[in-house]
């Protein structure tokens, strides 16, 4: 039998470095401003079309390339970076492998122009799919201006694999947001076709409030911290202005954007005890090591990093946070070794406004089974909003039998199951009957509301009940041919980041529809109107958790049809927005807003579970408690 083996020619061999290298547009990005980074260049501007697909171009006024260099740099292995292997732990550059140019030429059509400084005459060369179509002087400018078109044109898998435009502009953005961090020295700019984002140079903190407009400069603290080991440099949000959704957090070691969960945690666990309940803080830190002691070599799109000195790192970190956190914070003085210390800001003026139900006088929720399941009348009391004063006449003639519900078998008539401590509760049925009244509600831990009916012990989590509401009375606004809409007396600005403002673009409709105005461009808008239901709550940063959280699901739309993204759309905006605006756990609550969360909770026709499936209450019977004290 004849040999089989045969050596892959470069060009394959070049396809499937290329999938390792190239996942994306945005990694093409990243791979040439990093060359254009390490060539010096101190203005860098990226052209960007159809999300990076027909062409993403990179323009440099780097050291430029000789005509020698420029066609060496799209061979295999060619890299003016290391020239042993042991260059590799000392490595100050960006790339290092030399696998870039050549994985980008392999599946696109590349045209490179290039000059050196000082030379009279540059370089154009034409690269398609690895081959070299032509190599002729041109009178280029000096630095290096790289255009790659038809990216994955040969490997149609790959291009499948693509996302939306919308998605993959998304991950560009947020590439160039990482690649701006790095480099607040350069000029950098994009245009992505659609709109440019120009950056000037500047200081770090400078960058990342150029990047992210307006209010979040102000919203940092520094954190600094030196030893022999390593330095650490950078900022970190107040607690008070953690968020829900897509925090920024970033680790940078020597200049190049890092993923590391470890340190992630030293960072968050400084915060312990400081955040509102689901927040999590924004983080920009720099380390600078020396280069010996870090591998970058353990990833092959480079971005997770290992420390030889893990332990003292994660301890000069955790100080550094924690000592910027005591000395910057608004808190006035923390004490770290305190197990819990109260999440929600004190508030100094005004007083707390009741959420406000409206219930027409003669409308009894509760009045027979058979009408609570009527969809008009829920209808009707839901386009009102006030708890009638006295509302405990709802519930009259619901008090004659408070046992009714409980059975001789320890269980519960309409209910069938009941929650058994220290054993997992059974599912719920979606459609809950509600038998009979709760009664006088207490609060507990400042999450819970406890009550009882005939059905035993209700355990609510208010913070889910709070959202449910909120969420079944915004979806209504989608039936609505007019949103309603509050007139501001005063526009709040809004600073959006890019990738917030391609979240808005595309659920501009959505938020209209639920009352939001929102006017503006180019990263600075304003909210002039918003929904009812914001009440007296700050739309800021309602808004902005509801665009963090949309980019952050987008990630996932794949192939569905337009009216399935758009119905997805439509839920996660609205239950973001519930969830933003959703009374809180560690809120104490009174007996009225306790009062008025369960009026309204249990006239909707499917109390038991969140939109997402939570479930919102657990009851414990009278068996359960017979159980629990024998
Ligand atoms: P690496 O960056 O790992 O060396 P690349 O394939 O990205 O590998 O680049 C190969 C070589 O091409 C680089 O080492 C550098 O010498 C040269 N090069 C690439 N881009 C530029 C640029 N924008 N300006 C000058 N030289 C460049
Ligand atoms: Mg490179």
């Amino acid at each position: 039998m004849g040999d089989i083996i045969q050596l892959l020619p470069d060009s394959v061999a070049n396809q499937i470095a290329a999938g390792e290298v190239i996942q994306r547009p945005a990694s093409v990005i990243k791979e040439l401003v990093e060359n254009s980074v390490d060539a010096g260049a101190d203005d860098i501007r990226i052209y960007i079309r159809d999300a990076g697909r027909t062409l993403i171009q990179v323009i440099d006024n780097g050291s430029g390339m000789t005509d020698t260099d420029a066609r060496m740099a799209f061979e295999r292995h060619a890299t003016s970076k290391i020239r042993n292997a042991s260059d590799l732990f000392s490595l100050h550059t960006m790339g290092f492998r030399g696998e870039a140019l050549p994985s980008i030429c392999a599946i696109s059509h590349v045209e490179v122009r290039s000059r050196k400084a000082g030379s009279t005459m540059g370089t154009k060369l034409i690269i398609n799919g690895s081959r070299v179509e032509s190599q002729t002087p041109d009178l280029c400018d000096e630095g290096t201006n790289i255009m790659v078109k038809d990216l994955f044109f040969n490997v149609p898998a790959r291009r499948k694999f693509l996302k939306s435009d919308k998605v993959e502009l998304s991950n560009i953005m947020r590439e160039f947001e990482r690649l701006a961090l790095v480099n607040p020295g350069l000029k950098m700019s994009i245009d992505t076709g659609g709109k440019t984002v120009e950056l000037r140079k500047g200081s770090f903190h400078q960058r990342i409030s150029d990047l992210w407009k307006g209010s979040l400069g102000s919203q940092l603290i520094p954190v600094e911290a030196e030893t022999p080991e390593v330095k650490i440099s950078g900022f970190i949000t107040r607690p008070e202005f953690a968020r829900r959704h897509n925090p920024l957090q970033y680790f940078f070691v020597n200049g190049r954007n890092m993923r590391h969960p470890y340190f992630h945690k030293a960072v968050t666990n400084c915060f312990n005890g400081l955040l509102a309940p689901d927040t999590m803080p924004c983080y920009f830190i720099k380390f600078d090591v020396n280069p010996s002691k870090i591998d970058v070599n353990i990833h092959p799109t480079k971005n997770e990093i290992k420390f030889e000195e893990e332990m003292l790192i994660w301890s000069i970190l955790s100080a550094a946070v924690k000592g910027s956190l005591g000395k910057y914070s608004a808190v006035p003085s923390i004490d770290f070794t305190a197990e819990t210390l109260p999440v929600e800001p004190v508030k100094t003026t005004g007083t707390q406004e009741l959420p406000r139900i409206e219930i027409p006088a003669d409308y009894n929720p509760f009045a027979d089974a058979v009408s609570r399941q009527s969809r008009p009348q829920q209808d009707n009391y839901r386009a009102t909003n006030r708890v009638p004063r006295n509302w405990e006449t709802l519930y009259e003639g619901f008090l004659e039998n408070p046992t009714s519900g409980v059975q001789s078998d320890g269980s519960n008539g309409n209910f069938g199951t009941v929650f058994e401590p220290g054993q997992k509760a059974p599912e719920l049925p979606i459609d809950t009957p509600l038998s009979s009244t709760p009664g006088i509600s207490i609060q507990y831990a400042n999450k819970y509301i406890i009550s009882c009916d005939s059905r035993g012990m209700l355990i609510i989590d208010q913070h889910r009940a709070h959202v449910k509401i909120l969420f079944e009375r915004l979806i209504q606004c989608f039936e609505r041919t007019n949103p309603l809409s509050q007139q501001l007396l005063f526009p709040e600005p809004l600073h959006l980041s890019p990738a917030q403002e391609d979240a808005l673009n595309e659920t501009k409709d959505i938020l209209r529809q639920l009352g939001l105005k929102i006017s503006g461009k180019d990263g600075e808008y304003e909210i002039t109107g918003v929904p009812p239901e914001f009440e007296d709550k700050s739309p800021v940063g309602i808004i902005q958790n509801v665009l963090d959280s949309v980019m952050e699901d987008s990630v996932n739309y794949g192939n569905e049809t337009p009216e399935a993204i758009r119905a997805r759309l439509q839920t996660a905006v609205t239950l973001s927005m519930a969830r933003s605006m959703a009374i809180r756990k560690g809120r104490k609550l009174n007996e009225e807003e306790m009062e008025s969360i369960l009026a309204e909770l249990f006239s909707l026709p499917d109390p038991a579970l969140t939109p997402s499936g939570r479930r919102v209450f657990a009851i414990m019977d009278e068996g359960a408690i017979r159980r629990l004290l024998p």
